[in-house]
């Protein structure tokens, strides 16, 4: 692992191309599961609530669907916070127009969290266009700082984790969570793709590693199969699913990393 590097520069280069670094390099490498734990109640004090920023309806259990099942055990208060809801996954796609996505997608994540025995989860909206939350990023801001209290934890996507929608998210939050003392945690989703074992631009020593059960590991596999539309290739446009298992591999270990 190399982590001579904190500062989290934008170099660019975060490009979400081809299938991205195999999952068995990750799991050869042992940088990951090296990392120093994540203290979830610790994090996450009795009375504190948990605020999760999602870019699209699946990002929220990717990321973190781990977490969500430590924090309800824990008996958090938790709110999602859907920035978009997903409508361009499927370009040109006569089978996935925007409409039907922007239908089906958000009530993927109420069948995910249901999954979880988390339907009762509070989620919030933002109803931001799928593909372009950079231009909307004020407007996120002003929702977020109005939905945030002093002592709320933030869950966002990394401000450099390569998709354009996750970046503006993150820095979306991070204003916000600062503007209302809020503590920001950071959520890499699209990093492990274009990056690769002890790579410079990843913030090593922010990382912190929240171990799954094998239980709480299946029970969010078992939700991830419920976001239906990226799961299955495409016939009316030839293209392959969003969510190949190559993706899936990766962000399907006993462990999430968060960057503090
Ligand atoms: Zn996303």
């Amino acid at each position: 692992m190399n982590d001579h590097t904190n500062l989290d520069t934008d170099d660019g280069q975060r490009f979400i191309e081809g299938d991205g670094t195999p999952d068995a390099d990750w799991q050869a490498w042992g940088g990951l599961a090296a990392l120093p734990l994540l203290d979830v109640a610790a994090l996450v004090p009795p009375g504190a609530r948990a605020v999760i920023v999602a870019p699209h309806p699946d990002d929220e259990m990717l990321g973190c669907g781990g977490l969500l099942q430590a924090l309800a055990a824990q008996r958090s208060r938790t709110l999602l916070v859907a920035v978009t809801d997903g409508a361009a996954s499927h370009p040109g796609s006569p089978l996935w127009p925007p409409h039907r996505l922007a239908c089906a997608r958000p009530l993927e994540t109420g069948h995910a969290l249901d999954v979880l025995g988390l339907a009762g989860t509070q989620v919030i909206r933002a109803r931001l266009p799928d593909g372009d939350v950079a231009a909307h990023a004020p407007q996120l801001q002003t929702m977020l700082q109005q939905l945030l209290r002093p002592g709320d934890v933030v869950f966002a996507t990394w401000r450099l984790d390569g998709h354009p929608d996750h970046e503006a998210s993150g820095h979306a939050a991070a204003l916000a969570a600062r503007a209302c003392r809020a503590t920001l945690v950071e959520l890499p989703i699209w990093s492990w793709h274009w990056a690769a074992p002890g790579d410079v631009r990843i913030p090593w020593r922010r990382a912190r590693r929240l171990v799954l059960s094998s239980e709480r590991l299946r029970r969010k596999r078992d939700a991830i199969h419920c976001y239906h539309s990226q799961l299955r290739a495409d016939p009316s446009t030839g293209r392959p699913s969003v969510l190949p298992p190559t993706v899936l591999e990766r962000l399907l270990h006993p462990y999430e990393i968060y960057f503090l």
